[in-house]
């Protein structure tokens, strides 16, 4: 999933910020990132910023405008340090992560982010469906470009997070019921009832309860028995075993 969501720096000039948004990203798993017209190719600075994170910046597309990096993406969002005249669809960064995430099964989703100096253009933001910002303090709200990726690409994995672990719950209550229906039923009080006569019988047989002095044996056996919920095909077994048990204990009298 998180191959498809595409990271897009937009005219660049700074390539050391290209350097550390390619480690933000790979923190965080991402590793598919487009530059649009960089101003500065990533050169050496770049990729010791880039530090483990060479691989995303050796993979990164050029392209030339911004509609050629994002023209197969079904969802796209772009970031702005401020709100902007025209106003447009926004998301905080939490709902841009589950928005991405929710839909990057479908088709590639973009986070386009701008210059240093000036951000996205408002033709830029218009081919967006969404706009995401960061709400940082009103009075100095612009992050560098590299955490701006960071704490997007933060919120990304954390709803992806999310997104696995409500699949792996999803398959855990299939398989509960799964195995409950095809699985024997669990059984009425009646069966439990016989299964426990018979481990008292048993019991008493082998001499591990003592008729004068019961104590709580079969208390406790219950609650463990209960606490483990055996279905009809586990109680007949341990009827089985139990079955034996006497079996043996009769022997052993004789
Ligand atoms: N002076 C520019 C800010 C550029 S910061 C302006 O006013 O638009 C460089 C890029 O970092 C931005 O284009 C955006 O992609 C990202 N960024 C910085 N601060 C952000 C914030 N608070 N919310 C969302 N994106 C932000």
């Amino acid at each position: 999933m998180l191959n498809s969501v595409r990271i897009v720096l937009v005219n660049t000039s700074d390539c050391r910020n290209i350097g550390s948004a390619a480690r933000a990203m790979k923190t965080m798993g991402l590793s598919q990132l487009v530059l649009v017209d960089p101003i500065e190719m990533p050169n050496g600075q770049a990729q010791a910023l880039a530090a483990g994170a060479t691989d995303v910046l050796a993979n990164a597309k050029v392209v030339s405008t911004l509609e050629e990096a994002i023209t197969d993406c079904g969802l796209v969002v772009g970031t702005s340090a401020r709100s902007r005249t025209l106003p447009w669809p926004m998301l905080d960064p939490r709902e841009c992560g589950e928005k991405l995430i929710a839909e990057v099964s479908d088709y590639p989703v973009a986070l386009v982010f701008g210059r240093e100096s000036s951000g996205l253009t408002n033709e830029e933001l218009q081919l967006c469906h969404f706009h995401v910002q960061i709400p940082a303090n009103p009075e100095y709200s612009s992050l560098n470009l590299a955490m701006a990726v960071q704490t997007l690409s933060y919120e990304v994995r954390m709803a992806f997070l999310a997104h696995e672990k409500a699949q792996e719950q999803k398959q855990f209550d299939k398989q509960t019921s799964e195995k409950n229906d095809n699985d024997e039923q669990y059984p009425v009080v009646e069966e439990t009832e016989r299964m426990f006569e018979h481990f008292e019988q048993a019991l008493k047989a082998t001499g591990f309860i003592v008729p004068s002095h019961p104590g709580l044996v079969m208390t406790k056996l219950r609650r463990f028995i209960n606490r483990a919920r055996p279905d009809s095909k586990e109680v007949k077994m341990w009827r089985g075993m139990l079955s034996s048990v006497e079996k043996s204990a009769k022997r052993n009298q004789q």
